[in-house]
């Protein structure tokens, strides 16, 4: 097997609570990610995924803190880089998308000027070269008359057109890695659908793997080869789409999936399901299997001893999970 693109390995992230002592919201997290492979982390808000995108981005919030673990794209280490390094890396090699587009697009300055400066910014082009790339990346997100959309400013688009522009923007510096955290939650049903198949079109055809951070399975299933679940800060469940989706191990992952709406139920507004219980956050996590107060299945020993996370490197097509009634995952011959 060829390097991986992406490798965390054992990342511990701690976040701080007034009064108490800092916490692991991120406990021990180990996952790789191939070149151009697409990879969804799932799990309810709060799980920790936003975390790990952000840890791997250079981009955690004030009062979480990485204080374990290593974090390595392209055969290096980035987590200990300088932060103007890191920078650096970010846009070019690293891009990332967010639910909020306004985190990406200047309120004040025209789409065009935007594209352009970021497109210059990334590849030695002068001004019209700039530009007539531009169009054609706008026509690629499948703008209509791409060149009216340079002269207006994100507010005069659409919730849709914005993010559009957006994966523009974080395509123009041809990544090798996009991290796209929740990208089409904040759109409607069947833009979410539309926009995740042109995310897929494009990143496929440019052979840019994909970190997608959503707490939808459904859309896992529309876009990615491969799925993590995690539960609590950790991971509990992960292998090819195909099957975990087909037999999820996990009763978490079970969980997560009876509460997938299909398209036509979420198209028709119906209140999503929701697992019963709470997710304990990073403070209050409960010994042993951290999500045996929520397990019909638990059983004594639940209680009490956590089981181990599945090896990160599987053998090809296997699916691993971290309950101590799934059958146990082998790592690969040769393989830690
Ligand atoms: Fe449920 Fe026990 Fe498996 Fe945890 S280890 S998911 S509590 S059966
Ligand atoms: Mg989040």
């Amino acid at each position: 097997t060829s390097t991986p693109l992406l490798e965390l390995d054992g990342l511990v992230v701690e976040v701080e609570r007034a009064g108490v002592a800092p916490a692991a919201a991120l406990d021990g997290l180990s996952l790789t990610l191939a070149p151009g492979e697409m990879l969804g982390l799932v799990g309810e808000s709060g799980a920790g995924k936003s975390l790990a995108g952000a840890a791997l981005l250079g981009l955690l919030p004030t009062g979480a803190c990485q204080t374990g673990g290593e974090i390595r794209f392209e055969g290096r280490r980035i987590d200990t880089l300088a932060p103007s390094a890191l920078q650096r890396l970010r846009g070019r090699r690293l891009g990332a998308i967010f639910q909020d587009p306004s985190a990406a697009l200047d309120p004040l300055r025209r789409v065009g000027a935007q594209l352009v400066e970021t497109l210059q910014v990334h590849h030695r082009l002068d001004r019209r070269q700039a530009q007539a790339r531009a169009l054609v990346l706008l026509d690629e997100v499948g703008l209509p008359s791409p060149r009216t959309l340079l002269d207006r400013h994100p507010h005069q688009l659409s919730g849709g057109q914005r993010q559009r522009v957006v994966i523009a923007l974080a395509l123009a510096g041809e990544p090798a890695l996009l991290v796209a955290d929740e990208p089409t939650t904040a759109l409607d049903v069947m833009l979410q659908a539309q926009v995740t198949a042109l995310l897929r079109r494009l990143c496929r055809r440019r052979g840019t793997a994909v970190l997608l951070i959503t707490h939808d399975l459904g859309v896992v299933a529309e876009t990615c080869d491969r799925v993590a679940v995690l539960h609590a800060g950790r991971l509990v469940e992960h292998g090819p789409v195909e099957a975990v989706l087909r037999a999820p191990a996990h009763p978490y992952t079970r969980a997560l999936l009876a509460c997938t709406p299909t398209l036509d139920a979420a198209a028709s507004g119906l209140p999503r399901l929701r697992i019963e219980g709470l997710m304990p956050r990073p403070h209050e996590r409960p010994a042993g299997c951290a999500f045996h107060p929520r397990c019909a299945q638990a059983v004594a020993r639940c209680r009490t001893e956590s089981p181990p996370a599945p090896p990160p490197v599987l053998p090809s097509g296997q699916a691993g999970a971290a309950c101590w009634l799934a059958p146990v995952a082998e790592a690969p011959e040769g393989q830690a």
